[in-house]
C-alpha cells in the first residue's frame, strides 16, 4: 500500500459479486484513469463490509463515505463527484436504515476525517514543563479547585463513572467503578499510586505525558485521592525515564511551594502528597501487586490475586493504581464534564486512545484519536501508508502481550468492545504493522523471547512454557518442527493461560494463539516445506521432521 489521498473499498462478497461488484471494480480503475488519478487513489476489493441490502457498495476514505448500492452506470458520475471535485455524491450514499453493525457506525460519523483530537497530549509540546505557571495559564489546577471548593467524593467518583472512562493500561476496567471500590474499602492509610512503568516495547506515550505535562499526572492524583480518600501518593517510574523523574520532582517542588500538595491544599481540611519512586528495569513491575512489592522495598514479583490492591494495595492498605494514560484524562473530564468526555469516541469506549505507529509505514510516531478507529484508517491516513509499496500483511497491537492481527480485521473499530469481541486485545496502544516480508513464526519467536527473559519465574506455567515455546519456535525456523508441535505450542499457550499467576504469563500465549489461528498454513510451510515463505527464517537444519 503507497501513500494515497483516497482510499475505495469495493464489497465482494458472493451477493456483491452476483450484483456486479467486478464491473463496478473495473470502471472504478478505468474511470480515475481517466481523470488521471491513479497515483492518488488505490481501488480494493475487501470481501464483505458487513451489510448485504445495498451491495456493492463503496466506502471511500478518508471521508468514511459509504455508497451502495452502486451499479457500473453510477461509476462516472461517482468518481467526477467525489474523487476528482471532491463533493459527496449524495444521492449514491447508502441509506442510514440499510445499514448495521461496523458499517453503521462508519457512517455515523457523518463522513467527517477521525482528525486527532487531544485531551491526554492536550498540553505536551505547548507549554514548558518546567514552569506550573504556564500550566495554571493553559486551565491547571483548575480541575482541583473546582473538586475542591464545589464537589463531594461522591460527587467525584460519580462524574467520573458517568463519563465511562476505562482504564489505558490495557484491561480496560471501568476506573469510576474502580475508585468507588477503594473509597468504600476499609482501613486507612489509603493511598494512590500512579502506574507510569512503561515498558512496553514500542510503547512511549506515557513518557510524553509524564515529560510534557507532569502536573496533569499530580492534579489527576491529587482529585483522585480527594475521591477516594487517600492522603499519599506514588509515581512509580520506569528507571531509564530519567528526564521524567526529573521533571515530576520539579513539579512535586513547585505545586508544595504553591500549596497544591502538602498540608491543607486550597485551605481545606484536604491533605495530600506524593513521592516518586524509580522502577529497577524490570518489565513485570508494570504489573500492579508486583509494583507495589518492589516500592515496599521487595523483590519485584506478583502478587496472588485476590485479595486486589483495591482493599490490600500498599502496605496491606487500600489502593487505587491507575496508569498515566488514565489519569491524563482526568482533570479535562472534571473541567468540561462527563456528557462532553462521553461526546469523544464510541458509546461503550468514551474518549480518545494514543497510539504508538510502528513497522512498515511510511509515518511512525505517537497520533491521539477518538477510540473506534480503526487499523486501516491507522494506517493509510497517520501511518501514510505501507512503506515502499509493499502490503499489509498483519498488525500487532497492543505490545508484546497483544494480539497478532490479520489484515481480514483492519475494520474492526478499535475500542474495548469490539476488539474483544473480535478476540482482539486493545493493550497499551502500541501498533506494530508488518508487511508481507514478516514472518510470523520470526515474529512469535522474538515476542516469546522476550517474556522468557522478562518471566519473573514465580510460577512454573509462565517460566517453563514460554521457555519451551521458544525452544519449539525455534526449531520451527530452522527447519526441524514436526506437526506434533502445533499442538503443543496451542496447549502451552493455553496453559499459560489459564494457570499463569500473573497477566504476563496470562497474555504470553496470546501471539502463539493468534499465529495458529490466521497464520497456520505459513507456520506449517516451515514444517512441511521446510520453506519461510516470507524468506525470513534460516531452515539451516533441513533435517526431516521428528
Ligand atoms: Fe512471574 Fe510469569 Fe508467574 Fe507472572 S506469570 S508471576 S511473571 S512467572
Amino acid at each position: 500500500m503507497k501513500a494515497v489521498r483516497s482510499m475505495v473499498l469495493v464489497s465482494s462478497d458472493p451477493l456483491s459479486m452476483e450484483r456486479g461488484a467486478q464491473e463496478v471494480y473495473n470502471r472504478l480503475l478505468a474511470e480515475i484513469k481517466l481523470f488521471n488519478l491513479q497515483d492518488e487513489i488505490s481501488v480494493t476489493m475487501v470481501g464483505d463490509v458487513g451489510r448485504h441490502d445495498a451491495t456493492p457498495m463503496l466506502i471511500v476514505y478518508p471521508e468514511a463515505v459509504i455508497y451502495g448500492p452502486v451499479s457500473p452506470e453510477d461509476v462516472h458520475f461517482l468518481v467526477e463527484e467525489h474523487l476528482y471535485k471532491g463533493r459527496i455524491a449524495s444521492n449514491l450514499q447508502a441509506p442510514a436504515r440499510e445499514l448495521t453493525g461496523r458499517i453503521a457506525w462508519i457512517h455515523a460519523r457523518k463522513g467527517t476525517l477521525p482528525a486527532e483530537h487531544r485531551v491526554v497530549l492536550e498540553r505536551a509540546g505547548i507549554i514548558d514543563p518546567d514552569s506550573i505557571d504556564d500550566y495554571i495559564v493553559h486551565d491547571g489546577y483548575q480541575a482541583i479547585g473546582k473538586v475542591l471548593t464545589e464537589m463531594t467524593p461522591a460527587d467525584v467518583i460519580g462524574e467520573i463513572e458517568k463519563s465511562g472512562l476505562r482504564g489505558r493500561g490495557g484491561a480496560g476496567f471501568p476506573t469510576g467503578s474502580k475508585w468507588r471500590f477503594v473509597s468504600k474499602a476499609p482501613g486507612t492509610p489509603k493511598y494512590v499510586i500512579c502506574n507510569a512503568d512503561e515498558s512496553e516495547p514500542g510503547t512511549f506515550k506515557d513518557r510524553l505525558v509524564l515529560e510534557g505535562d507532569p502536573h496533569s499526572i499530580l492534579e489527576a492524583m491529587t482529585i483522585a485521592a480527594y475521591a477516594v480518600g487517600a492522603t499519599e501518593g506514588y509515581i512509580y517510574v520506569r528507571g531509564e525515564y530519567r528526564l521524567a523523574q526529573e521533571r515530576l520532582k520539579t513539579a512535586i517542588h513547585q505545586a508544595r511551594t504553591m500549596g497544591l500538595l502538602g498540608e491543607k491544599i486550597f485551605g481545606t481540611d484536604f491533605s495530600f502528597d506524593i513521592h516518586v519512586h524509580s522502577g529497577a528495569g524490570a518489565y513485570i513491575c508494570g504489573e500492579e501487586t508486583a509494583l507495589i512489592e518492589s516500592i515496599e522495598g521487595k523483590r519485584g514479583e506478583p502478587r496472588p490475586r485476590p485479595p486486589y490492591p483495591t482493599t490490600h494495595g500498599l502496605w496491606g492498605k487500600p489502593t487505587l493504581v491507575n496508569n498515566v494514560e488514565t489519569l491524563a484524562n482526568i482533570p479535562a473530564i472534571i473541567r468540561h464534564g462527563a456528557s462532553w468526555y462521553r461526546s469523544i469516541g464510541t458509546p461503550s469506549s468514551p474518549g480518545t486512545k494514543v497510539y504508538t505507529i510502528m513497522g512498515n509505514v511510511n509515518a511512525t510516531g505517537l497520533i491521539e484519536v477518538p477510540m473506534g478507529i480503526t487499523l486501516r484508517e491507522v494506517i493509510s491516513i497517520y501511518g501514510k501508508g505501507m512503506k515502499n509499496g509493499s502490503n499489509f500483511k498483519l498488525a500487532q497491537t497492543g505490545g508484546s502481550s497483544g494480539s497478532i492481527i490479520p489484515a481480514s480485521l483492519q475494520d474492526t473499530p478499535m475500542d474495548f468492545d469490539s476488539f474483544s469481541k473480535a478476540g482482539v486485545a486493545l493493550g497499551s496502544g502500541a501498533l506494530l504493522i508488518c508487511d508481507e516480508d514478516t514472518c510470523v513464526v520470526d515474529l512469535t519467536k522474538v515476542l516469546i523471547n522476550f517474556f522468557r527473559f522478562e518471566s519473573c519465574g514465580k510460577c512454573s506455567p509462565c517460566r517453563i512454557g514460554n521457555q519451551r515455546s521458544f525452544e519449539v519456535l525455534t526449531d520451527i525456523s530452522e527447519g526441524r518442527g514436526k506437526l506434533a508441535d502445533l499442538d503443543f505450542l496451542q496447549m502451552l499457550a493455553d496453559n499459560m493461560t489459564l494457570l499463569s499467576n500473573c497477566g504476563l504469563g496470562q497474555t504470553a500465549g496470546t501471539p502463539l494463539r493468534d499465529i495458529l489461528k490466521y497464520f497456520r498454513a505459513e507456520v506449517e510451510a516451515h514444517i512441511r516445506l521446510k520453506v519461510c515463505p516470507a524468506g525470513v527464517c534460516p531452515m539451516e537444519a533441513k533435517v526431516p521432521a521428528r
